[in-house]
């Protein structure tokens, strides 16, 4: 039997909000989660509460604010001890955009036990419910000492029904190692390691806010926002939620020292139709193309 069924056919599953800080975007959706027919936590067996002592899944917004903690960790203690815990936005998994913040003191799971994260900014209504149904999984499984199973149900509406930002994707073979991504990254989702036989990219999905600058300022399109929204996962699993890609170095075809080639989608961005003699530029490193393009400089 569908877990949401036996939950139907039972008490409902209470869920309890606490707001550590947020800027009220989750906190807006989540509303939507009981407000709107089609996307009411009653189909899944639940129902909001407003009592801490009956809370079966409490529901975690916000980045946890310094001015916040106490009341939220007094609050937190007042819900039953077999509870689960849902991060609900990026705000508590990393602090999203405020992680730097001198107001902020998470992430979350620095102060409570977290059982499952909601990535996004916010997480859209259908998002929230694949993570209460995720939460849902996480108590049975809890309560009859089994393994978590994977929910068999990850498809989602096409995204030309149902525009939505979502999961970041990465093709390395575009990228050109300018880490303009980064520089525009107000969430410092994008990370970057040079190891021995390139440049590895890393995207952590627990940061990402799917503002797209990243995508917008790329100028080879090497990154892209998908509309792939269901990110929902155990808290265990945090650090998985990553995109990641290596840019391979090849030897200058001067000096053999190694680079990162322009990538063919950047030379056409800039030249549209590159002739022969900037397709030869495109494997030299800076000092060999310098000396191909205006001589041995003067010192
Ligand atoms: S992904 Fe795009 S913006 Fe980022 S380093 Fe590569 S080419 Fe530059
Ligand atoms: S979409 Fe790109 S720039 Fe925006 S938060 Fe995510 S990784 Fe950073």
């Amino acid at each position: 039997m569908a877990i949401q069924e036996q939950e139907t056919a039972a008490e409902p599953v209470r869920l309890f909000r606490i707001n550590t800080g947020s800027c009220n975007g989750c906190d807006v959706e989540l509303a939507v989660t009981s407000a709107v027919t089609e996307f009411d936590v009653e189909q899944l067996g639940c129902r909001y509460t407003e009592s801490a002592h009956e809370a079966d899944i409490v529901l975690i917004t916000g980045p946890l604010t310094v001015r916040a903690r106490d009341e939220v960790l007094r609050l937190y203690a007042a819900t039953p001890r077999d509870r689960i815990t849902v991060a609900v936005g990026v705000c508590p998994v990393s602090g999203g955009v405020f992680r730097d913040s001198y107001a902020v003191d998470g992430p979350l799971e620095r102060h409570l036990p977290v059982d499952v994260n909601i990535p996004g900014c916010p997480p859209r209504p259908l998002a929230l419910l694949a993570g209460i149904r995720q939460a849902l999984e996480v108590r049975r499984a809890r309560r009859a000492g089994e393994p978590i199973r994977e929910p068999g149900d990850r498809k989602q509406p096409a995204a030309d029904n149902f525009p939505a930002r979502g999961r970041l994707s990465f093709d390395a073979s575009a990228c050109v190692d300018c880490r303009m991504c980064r520089h525009v990254c107000a969430a410092g989702a994008i990370r970057f390691e040079e190891g021995e036989g390139g440049v590895r990219l890393t995207l952590w999905h627990n940061s990402c806010v799917f503002c797209g600058l990243c995508s917008h300022y790329c100028p080879t399109g090497a990154l892209s926002v998908t509309g792939d929204w269901r990110l929902d996962h155990p808290a265990a699993d945090a650090f998985r939620q990553v995109e990641r890609g290596e840019v391979p170095y090849q030897p200058c075809a001067g000096c053999g020292e190694p680079i990162i080639p322009a990538a063919p989608q950047l030379l056409h961005a800039v030249f549209r139709r590159p002739n022969p003699e900037i397709e030869k530029l495109k494997n030299l490193c800076p000092a060999c193309r310098q000396r191909m393009s205006i001589g041995v400089p003067r010192r």
